[in-house]
């Protein structure tokens, strides 16, 4: 097994009043320059500004969803047909674009998301790899306040069911599955696209019952495939998971202004991302043995996914307006303590019994 780093992108949401006096990238592609008042102890603001220079694998700016898709995801959905586990999330404050990337506009093919594409390139390959045979089966789990809800749990509309029983399990091998989730076969692109709709249906609908906002929820939209070779039936089969993450909005509340059940959705989302940053932080600690997972569902459903056994991509999205100079700051800073995650993928491979 080789060891591989995190892979971290930046892309920036288009905007008429881009903020290029605070923003500046360098035309290596990889570097974000942000200029910014610092803010004293006391919280007043004075005149002076500092500023920060982030360094990361990718900046995207101006690009197209093809462009972001190759650049982003290309690598790991063939990885992932060879049987190595992936992960590629979105991080970012609510509007700066992490559904845009995942799923796209609904109402544009031309702007679909990298969860279609990279569903199209799976049943591509799987016609062209005629010497395997290859099962590939969707599971679309959301995490609202740490409850686990299966969007695909009943295929009609309106009923998708509270995931209370769903529960996480770990198997001795160190992999983690969520016990009670539903898996459907599909056998090509447009059985896979139907399902990704009906679970985007059942979230709205879900998010409409509970009066809640989707940008409150984690989601993660899992491309499950196993192989086996058609010529030698001896072979080991293989596996992974394709785990395609729409974090909750990353953005921090004021404390006055938001109360009940806002403050509470705002908690839960708080936790689980500070979580998801300790877990990171343990995982690039060598000398760390124990990486709190379990603390959170996020995290603990990624266990496997996250560091480890698996290729993982992040995509920070931010909003390029001075308004949001902050948030963009956040962002970018947890996009670089996620850059010195190592990884070390290996193919899960398995023996008839
Ligand atoms: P988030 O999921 O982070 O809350 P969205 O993906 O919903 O944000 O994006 C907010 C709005 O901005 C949407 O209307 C979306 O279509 C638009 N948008 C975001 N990123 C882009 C982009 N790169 N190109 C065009 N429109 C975008």
């Amino acid at each position: 097994a080789h060891s591989s780093e995190v892979k971290v992108f930046v892309r920036t949401r288009p905007t008429a009043c881009f903020a290029q006096d605070l923003i500046e990238y360098l035309p290596d592609k990889q570097t974000v320059n942000v200029r910014h008042r610092r803010e004293s102890r006391k919280g007043v603001v004075n005149n002076q500004m500092s500023s920060w220079s982030f360094k990361l694998d990718g900046v995207m700016h101006n690009m197209s969803q093809e462009e972001v898709y190759q650049s982003v995801a290309h690598s790991v959905v063939l990885r992932a047909l060879e049987g190595y586990n992936g992960t590629i999330m979105c991080f970012g404050q609510t509007g700066a674009g992490k559904t845009y990337t995942m799923t796209g506009a609904t109402e544009s093919y031309q702007q679909r998301g990298i969860i279609p594409r990279a569903l199209q390139e799976v049943f591509y390959e799987v016609e062209q790899r005629v010497d395997h045979t290859f099962s590939v089966f969707l599971s679309f789990l959301e995490i609202y306040n740490e409850t686990l809800v299966d969007l695909l749990a009943s295929i009609k509309r309106g009923r998708a069911v509270q995931g209370g029983a769903l529960t996480i399990v770990e198997d001795p091998g160190g992999g983690v599955s969520v016990k009670g989730l539903t898996l459907h076969p599909v056998h090509n692109e447009e059985e896979a696209f139907n399902l990704l709709f009906e679970g985007e249906m059942n979230r709205i609908i879900g998010e409409h019952a509970l009066n809640k906002n989707s940008s409150r929820s984690h989601c993660i939209f899992t491309i499950h495939i196993e192989s086996r070779s058609r010529t030698l039936s001896d072979a080991p089969y293989v596996t992974s998971k394709l785990n395609l993450v729409d974090l909750a909005g990353s953005e921090r509340l004021s404390k006055t202004g938001s109360e009940g059940q806002v403050q509470r959705e705002a908690l839960y989302i708080n936790r689980s991302l500070s979580f998801l940053e300790q877990a990171i932080i343990a995982l690039t600690d060598r000398r760390r043995e124990h990486v709190p997972f379990r603390q959170s569902k996020l995290t603990h459903s990624l266990k496997d996914s996250l560091g480890g056994n698996c290729n993982t991509v992040l995509v920070a999205n931010i909003y390029g307006e001075a308004a949001q100079i902050e948030e963009t700051l956040s962002t970018l800073r947890f996009a670089t303590r996620m850059k010195c995650v190592r990884t070390q993928p290996s193919i899960n491979e398995h023996i008839d019994p």
